[in-house]
């Protein structure tokens, strides 16, 4: 027996997007930056960090090219068909041999256990923080 790594599934809200994914991830963290909430529409993203051959993606991804506080190009990956963002990729991310996946788009959601707040001084005030995860104000 060896000790293979679970596969989690998951996708995009239509479907026409979906993947494998190694589990654990090497990270997962909650990103409140200003351009995780607009992509999500959402208070925050669920950022599962993963090795790149740990993520395996069926199907097409639109990418958008957004720009990070260093002034890095961040790609934003998402179905084109739904809008559901799926991966974020930088090239510093790449060049660990990293991907980002948005872990919100895994069918099984029950169990994620993040360790991290990122860029908390953009939270959305009514967020309950529950000062049990650390948190960082910037990442
Ligand atoms: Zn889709
Ligand atoms: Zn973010």
């Amino acid at each position: 027996m060896t000790d293979a790594p679970a596969i989690r599934h998951g996708g995009c809200l239509c479907g026409a997007v979906r993947y494998e994914a190694d589990w654990p991830p090497e990270a997962l963290v909650l990103c409140h930056c200003t351009h995780c909430q607009k992509q999500a529409g959402s208070a925050l993203s669920v950022v599962a960090a993963l090795r790149r051959d740990a993520l395996r993606i069926h199907g097409t991804l639109k990418t958008y090219e957004d720009r990070g506080t260093s002034g890095q190009p961040v790609w934003r990956k998402f179905c084109p068909e739904c809008g559901s963002p799926v991966v974020t990729d930088t090239p510093a991310v790449e060049a660990q041999g990293m991907i980002f996946l948005k872990a919100g788009t895994l069918d099984e959601t029950a169990d994620l256990a993040p360790t991290l707040h990122y860029w908390t001084q953009s939270a959305q005030g009514w967020f309950p923080f529950d000062g049990q995860i650390a948190c960082q104000k910037t990442q």
